[in-house]
């Protein structure tokens, strides 16, 4: 099989550890082309970090803390995100920049991403679940919302008078998931959102893990990261028949020459439990988080 270009795109740091971090992983190690486009450096939420900072006695605090200014954050925030796309073997990271926890859809955002896909010319993308069921506009279904947008208008564009070529080269999308619209079943009957493909990320659920040990910030590594480990994705794996999973769907159904029978599905055999012996077990992952990962300033 050759090797895929693959875009993800997601609106903060984290998203891009927590998601579909195991798939980008495997699909590195494949030897495919991994770019990670991260749009905000996520400087307005999970203050977790500052806030076990400001709790400290003076003398133990991280001296930069008091006058810390955005910037200063927004680097401590974008080494995390570097280090992330490290451990999953990205080639390719892509910050923008955005203003956190304000993505809006207007056309600067859809032509900046357009031209990126453009530029990457991906095989497959990877972003959010564009649905947004909450009570007030949120950065994951509108970042999911932009990719689409973008996607189309890249594949809109006419040279003659746009000045650019169309590209029409993206064969898939797939929608991860985070918290907020929990994959709840893996059966198609049950109402709700049900994912219609699972990638099984038991083999690399250790760079998942140390992936998420890198967001100091955020308080998500050590045991916070392993605990989302087994909880999220392990819950996942129970519903896809394996130990760790990560749910998408794609935006429309796929044609198949003839009915699709994975290999894994012909050489399944039965088994009256499902056990957990031979299994890895997130809590056995040692620690990736670097000493300077506690400092502000590198
Ligand atoms: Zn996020």
């Amino acid at each position: 099989m050759s090797n895929f270009n693959i875009m993800v795109v997601y609106p903060h740091p984290a998203d891009s550890a927590t998601e579909a971090s195991g798939t980008v992983a495997l699909h590195a190690e494949r030897g495919d082309r991994i770019t990670s486009v991260v749009v905000t450096d996520g400087d307005r939420h999970h203050m977790q970090w500052l806030h076990d900072e400001m709790e400290k006695p003076e003398s133990e605090r991280d001296p930069d803390v008091d006058d810390m200014t955005l910037a200063d954050y927004r680097g401590f925030k974008r080494r995390e995100t570097e280090r992330i796309a490290d451990v999953l073997g990205v080639s390719e990271l892509i910050t923008l920049g955005w203003t956190d926890h304000e993505i809006y859809f207007d056309l600067d955002k859809v032509n900046e991403i357009a031209d990126i896909i453009r530029r990457v010319r991906p095989d497959i993308l990877i972003t959010h679940l564009p649905v947004d069921a909450g009570p007030s506009p949120n950065d994951h279904p509108i970042t999911g919302k932009i990719v689409m947008k973008a996607l189309e208008t890249a594949s809109n564009r006419v040279p003659q008078f746009d000045g650019v070529h169309p590209y029409h080269g993206v064969k898939q999308t797939f929608f991860s998931f985070a918290s907020g619209e929990e994959a709840n079943s893996n059966s198609f009957l049950t109402p709700g959102i049900v994912p219609d493909v699972w990638v099984d990320i038991t083999p690399v659920i250790h760079k998942k893990i140390q992936a998420m040990d890198q967001l100091v910030s955020q308080g998500y590594h050590g045991e916070t990261a392993r605990w989302i480990a087994e909880a999220r994705d392990g819950r996942w794996g129970m519903l896809a028949g394996c130990a760790y999973a990560e749910p998408f769907l794609r935006p429309t159904a796929v044609t198949y020459d003839s009915l699709p029978i994975p290999e894994r599905v012909l050489r399944a055999e039965y088994e009256p439990t499902v056990m957990h012996s031979g299994r890895s077990t997130a809590h056995r992952v040692p620690s990736a988080t670097p000493p300077e990962a506690f400092r502000l300033k590198p």
